[in-house]
């Protein structure tokens, strides 16, 4: 028992040093602090830990409009600001529109997001 937990404890150590040199691809920068945005299970977010930005996959924002928080999406709001999203769901009128997802980023604890529709 002991040595099997010493031998557990060996491997971590082995993993936390390749994880450590191992580069995780980044789907852009921080708007905040300018660190790679990686990508998670659940979330978007900043490598920097002293930095608290992350774009929830399922923030709210998202799920009411029926849409897939993609890293299509992700990424070009962390390059522009914007993402050019099509079939948007509007609970109000029950119908699908494209518009563009604008990144309003406040710096507090959660990221908001509004939606800019093209008049013609
Ligand atoms: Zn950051």
């Amino acid at each position: 028992m002991a040595r099997e937990l010493v031998q557990t404890h060996a491997a971590v150590q082995e993993d936390k040093k390749s994880l450590f040199r191992e580069e995780k691809p980044s789907i852009g920068k921080c708007p905040r602090c300018g660190s790679p945005v990686h990508e998670g299970k659940k979330s978007y977010y900043c490598s920097n830990r002293e930095c608290a930005f992350v774009m929830w996959k399922n923030d709210r924002f998202f799920e009411e409009r029926k849409t897939a928080f993609s890293p299509k999406i992700a990424a070009a709001l962390l390059k522009s600001g914007k993402a050019n999203v099509k079939k948007l769901y509007s609970p109000k009128t029950g119908k699908t529109y494209d518009g563009t997802v604008v990144l309003a980023d406040t710096g507090g604890k959660y990221v908001n997001y509004r939606i800019e529709v093209r008049k013609n």
